[in-house]
């Protein structure tokens, strides 16, 4: 560990371990398997180069972000650590070279795709070169329950069969109880350590809203929070995005659309720019994202419910992977709805996948209906408990309006009580109002005491009752039971009348009178030296041809502007300043920040 504390100081340039890094890595220096669930921005990469650099021979590191790989190695590079990925995107003489340079034993970290890896000719060769250990990035690709499921992944525990001395590590930024248990399962880590860090992100705030006149909603939002910042903007269709771009653009803002209908060469053109340019917007369908690593995205909006919980968290988690404010915005509609719907009901897949397929749907559709923290509502999703409101979402912020709703709650439990918890919600539904069709008069549920009382309310009314009932866990569905609702046991207090129920009410909102109180700036009280010394860092990345963010974060830049170092030393205590950046970029910056402190009102390009 003493060697591994080295590393995180001298190479990376960080002064302490985050989260469970320290508990993470001494397993895997040890040679112990783990398993890592930590949010988008935590720290995960450390928690595997550090042991890899630590460890005879080369970390194996599977990744499916075949984008994000060049970016790594790029970045690996800059702290001087000897790095190389295989993917498709290679050549074939490419390709052989870093397999020969795996061969010769010349690499630290190697990134390799999963249908590359598992190809007969990869692990042959790596039969025959030492691996300090084979890193599972976005693990939750086994499961097939997932979003992003992988066909590949599933036969990664050829690894541990072939392998079972080389300790393994699997880490992932999403997942809930059932994923986590598939990891375990499909990748074997039964004897893993489980490192389980909190997935919140702080910086983050959360606000959904419906969709009155979303262009609008979505201009002032800009206008207010983010004139000038670099944002993602995702809609559902590629039309949507290509007219939400062309807006955009018409009024004065860069905004590039982003969707599998254009060229695969627009597509890199304008994740480049993205990446490389400050203040851009990319519009985009779902497929942008995977494998962005952009720290400095101030905003994640999207004009369109995504698929799940999961979904939602994993987007809107691109916001603020370098801990500063960011935004998490969201408008929805009752045609999202209706098509989010259309597109459980449309695949043709088992009915099992149907029924969870939906079920994560209403889990969505639970956090936005919602009166009280949406982030205690996320964190609860993913089996965390978080005591008080969060202070930093649309609900905390201003609290929506609620009407009691707990006679009607308390007609609906009893009506699924009564029928004897084998129904679904339309069968319910039509009871309350009093439907009295053949199959109820079949069943006798004519006759209970809850068929017809709830007449006076529409089935929209009561189905919007429902959801909200299933996503404040009152009710559940029966997993084996064809969307069979079922009284959980968290329901009784409500049915006696010992507690009540509020729920949100829904209408347009009214025009805002009072503003929100804006995210407070990144820190920065010296603001011309920092842009002094972000001018300095995109021409070092123009130089390096590597996207700003690989030379120095903004955090980094905003803490030399603060603490003004005035000589190698001073400079290796900033954050994010290791050895390796300190030899190649530490007298450049040094002398900027001289001229600065002299009073010289030169700008970097007259400098240099
Ligand atoms: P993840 O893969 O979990 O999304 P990364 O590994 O990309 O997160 O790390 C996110 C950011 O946090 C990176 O900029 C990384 O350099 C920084 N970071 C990671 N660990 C530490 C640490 N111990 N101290 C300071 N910064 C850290
Ligand atoms: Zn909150």
């Amino acid at each position: 560990m003493e060697q591994a504390r080295r590393i995180l100081k001298d190479v990376f340039g960080f002064d302490g371990f985050r989260h469970n890094q320290a508990e993470v890595i001494e397993t895997l220096i040890n040679g112990g398997d783990a398993l890592i669930l930590m949010p988008t921005g935590g720290g995960k990469s450390l928690c595997y180069q550090i042991p890899a650099l630590v460890r005879e021979g080369v970390g194996i590191v599977v990744s499916p972000l075949i984008a994000l790989m060049q970016d790594q190695v790029d970045a690996l590079r800059q702290l001087g650590i000897s790095a190389a990925f295989l993917n498709s995107s290679l050549d074939a003489r490419s390709r052989r070279q870093v397999e020969q340079d795996l061969l010769d034993g010349e690499l630290s970290l190697l990134y390799v795709a999963p249908e590359r890896l598992l190809m007969p000719q990869m692990l042959s060769i790596l039969d025959r070169v030492e691996v300090a250990l084979f890193a599972i990035d976005e693990a939750h690709c086994v499961s097939q329950w997932g979003h992003d499921f992988r066909k590949d992944y599933q036969q990664l525990s050829v690894l541990h069969e072939r392998y079972p001395r080389v300790p393994r590590i699997a880490l992932t930024a999403t997942a809930d109880m059932r994923t986590r248990r598939e990891i375990v399962d499909q990748l074997d880590l039964h004897r893993a350590g489980q490192f389980v860090s909190s997935f919140d992100r702080p910086n983050i705030r959360y606000s959904i809203g419906e969709a009155v006149n979303a262009k609008s909603q979505l201009w002032h939002f800009l206008e207010r929070e983010h004139p000038d910042d670099a944002g993602i903007i995702y809609c559902l269709s590629r039309k949507r995005v290509d007219e939400v771009a062309n807006w955009l653009c018409d009024k004065g803002r860069t905004a590039l659309p982003y969707h599998a209908g254009l060229s695969q060469e627009e597509r890199r053109l304008h994740q480049e720019r993205f990446l490389r340019e400050d203040g851009l917007v990319i519009v985009a369908t779902i497929a942008f994202g995977m494998g962005i690593d952009k720290p400095d995205v101030r905003f994640v909006a999207h004009l369109n419910l995504p698929k799940s919980v999961e979904a939602y968290y994993q987007e809107t988690g691109r916001a603020g992977r370098d801990g500063e404010p960011a935004d998490a915005w969201m408008l929805y509609g009752l045609q999202d709805l209706i098509t989010l719907r259309q597109f459980v009901l449309d695949t043709d897949a088992e009915e099992q996948f149907k029924r969870i397929a939906h079920q994560k749907l209403e889990s969505l559709l639970g956090l936005c209906d919602l009166t009280g923290c949406r982030r205690q509502a996320l964190l609860a999703y993913f089996g965390e408990t978080r005591q008080e409101p969060c202070g930093n979402c649309d609900n905390c912020l201003r609290p929506p309006q609620t009407w009691d709703a707990s006679e009607y709650a308390r007609m609906a439990l009893s009506c699924v009580y009564r029928t004897g918890q084998g129904f679904g919600v339309n069968y319910v539904i039509d009871v309350l109002r009093g439907k009295a069709d053949e199959r109820i008069r079949r069943n006798g549920h004519d006759r209970i005491s809850t068929f017809g009382i709830g007449g006076e309310q529409s089935v929209a009314q009561w189905r919007s009752l429902f959801r909200q009932l299933i996503s404040r866990g009152y009710i559940d569905i029966d997993p084996g039971g064809y969307g069979a609702l079922r009284l959980s046991g968290t329901c009784r207090p409500l049915l006696r009348g010992e507690t009540g129920l509020q729920l949100r009410k829904h209408k347009p909102r009214e025009k805002q009178t009072k503003k929100p109180a804006k995210q407070p700036p990144i820190q920065t009280r010296n603001p011309g030296l920092f842009d002094a010394l972000r001018n300095l860092r995109t021409e070092i990345a123009r130089e390096q041809g590597v996207p700003p963010y690989i030379i120095f974060h903004d955090r980094t830049l905003h803490e030399m502007a603060e603490r003004q170092p005035e000589n190698p030393e001073q400079m290796r205590g900033i954050s994010g300043v290791g050895e390796q950046k300190l030899k190649r970029y530490g007298s450049r910056f040094l002398d900027l920040l001289r001229s600065h402190s002299l009073g010289e009102a030169s700008t970097p390009s007259l400098l240099y």
